[in-house]
């Protein structure tokens, strides 16, 4: 029998077929650029927790890098009986063990028991997570008295100087997740004998692929699945995982009368091979919005434990943007800010933000909610700046529905993200050509990266340019989308 790991155990109650692959091929699994950078965080938040949680400076943490198994299990037991803080406890029962973030004594001879987690509320999974935490140390012979969820409150402001009390609030889980310990050894024992099978759980792709967390083995398990040619996940906006349940997985397949306009209109697209575009409407959409016109995109950066005094948890604050402007004689110039000195960059952004916009004419975007969310912010932060960020905001226009309402392409897949409509609307454009960032993803990445204290200036000035150019990009892309709806094709842009 092994012993089998709390997360282990949670990847057994996620998918009986990921605990399995867990144990027999983690060489397999491929962890995306957001789950690894949500892995990064919950360590920032659970060293942060260690010193929120040592007032006295006489906690201790058991260090598993340094002592290995078993030595941290008799670390553990000596921490114990100490009566300090422990930081990092292990325990095990033979068939399971897990590591307690913080276990803070409780008279002389309870303790209670701290889950730190880097979310802004307590979700399900993390319940279960708790309750299995709880079995296992007190089977182990730890006497809890309670049990509580610490995670991040998300409308916290940091006040700056590495002041942090206060990020972290706690969810008192005593009472529930005393009701839960009765069933976990019932997930360990089931977990157990799917471990110990030789042949992958055969278990099809679905919800539970990302819910409550983006499994690593998907790209594998989904190899294993016949090519549909036309998937229903291509259908917009629709509830696919009923019909998948039922087998249906073709949008060839899915009766007319159950589509919207919209969808109809993706699933005759598809099966047909053609391009809907209703010129004249897209020509109408735009014909109340004269020239000059900007175009604008932002990149932003969010942080579960703030760097900067004034800024939130997980707030999204803008780094840089671009900014192309075109005027009636078809004239094109571009603007465009990026901070990459560690600073916060939001004042300078607002200030030359109000400047490169100019007074008049419409601003385009893709997708307004998040540009203009992203100005209010900066509105309710920089008082002073309120009126000329609100005037950017009160002339932002939506590229997106006119879109979604007047262009598809098959190549689309259901999708109108910018990055699925430009290359059918402007073939020549093409963000695979762009060298180092294609994406948003990447853009955070380059921008964590940039503003990193030991990176080189040599790679600073790389990554400058590299984001420069993916940002310019997103805009020339808005300007291009533009001239194809507004029937301006003969300009040269
Ligand atoms: S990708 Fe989905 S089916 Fe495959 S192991 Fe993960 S959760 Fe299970």
């Amino acid at each position: 029998m092994r012993t089998l790991s709390k997360s282990k155990i949670m990847a057994f109650r996620q998918c009986p077929r990921r605990v399995w692959l867990e144990v027999h091929r983690p060489d397999l699994k491929e962890d995306s650029a957001a789950t690894q950078a949500s892995y990064d965080t919950g360590h920032t938040v659970g060293d942060l927790a260690r010193r929120l949680y040592d007032r006295g400076g006489d906690g201790e943490l058991i260090d598993i890098d340094k002592l290995g198994f078993p030595a941290v299990f008799d670390a553990t037991a000596e921490a114990l009986a100490s009566r300090h803080p422990i930081f990092e406890a292990a325990f095990t029962t033979g068939d399971a063990l897990a590591l307690a973030d913080v276990l803070l004594p409780v008279g002389q001879r309870q303790w209670r028991m701290v889950e730190v987690k880097s979310s802004t509320s307590v979700k399900d999974a993390q319940r279960e997570d708790l309750a299995i935490q709880a079995h296992i140390a007190t089977k182990a012979g730890v006497n809890l008295k309670s049990m509580a969820l610490a995670h991040i409150d998300s409308s916290w402001v940091y006040p700056g100087d590495e002041d942090y009390s206060g990020l972290l609030v706690e969810a008192d889980l005593t009472d529930e997740t005393k009701e839960r310990v009765g069933e976990v050894q019932g997930w360990i024992d089931a977990a157990q004998a799917i471990v110990a099978g030789s042949d992958m759980p055969a278990i099809k792709t679905g919800p539970q692929c990302d819910s409550p967390y983006a499994c690593g083995f998907f790209e594998h398990c989904a190899s294993l699945e016949p090519v549909v040619e036309m998937p229903i996940q291509w259908l917009p906006r629709f509830r696919a995982q009923p019909w998948i349940e039922q087998g249906v997985i073709d949008l060839r397949n899915v009766p007319l009368e159950e589509l919207n306009d919209v969808q109809r209109r993706v699933r005759e697209c598809t099966v047909q091979g053609r391009v809907h575009f209703d010129a004249e409407g897209a020509k109408a959409d735009l014909a109340a919005h004269e020239l000059p016109a900007y175009f604008l995109d932002f990149e932003t950066i969010q942080f579960g434990v703030p760097i900067w005094a004034g800024t939130r948890p997980y707030q999204q604050i803008p780094f840089q943007y671009s900014v192309h402007r075109l005027d009636a004689r078809g004239h094109l110039e571009h603007g465009e800010f990026l901070d990459l000195s560690g600073r916060d960059p939001s004042r300078a952004f607002a200030e030359q933000l109000i400047a490169d916009c100019g007074d008049a004419g419409p601003v385009f975007v893709y997708n307004a909610a998040f540009e203009k969310s992203r100005m209010a912010e900066l509105a309710g932060r920089f008082t002073d700046l309120k009126e000329g960020l609100e005037a950017i905001i009160a002339r932002v226009i939506d590229l997106l529905p006119i879109a979604r309402n007047r262009y598809y392409h098959p190549s689309q897949k259901g999708s109108w993200s910018i990055k699925a409509v430009l290359p059918a609307v402007v073939p020549e454009l093409s963000y695979e050509a762009l060298d180092g960032v294609r994406n948003g993803g990447d853009a955070q990445e380059a921008f964590l990266e940039a503003i990193h204290p030991q990176t080189s200036a040599e790679q600073r000035e790389t990554l400058r340019t590299q984001l420069l150019a993916y940002c310019a990009l997103d805009t020339y892309a808005m300007v291009r989308l533009w001239q194809v709806f507004a029937g301006r094709t003969n300009w040269r842009l």
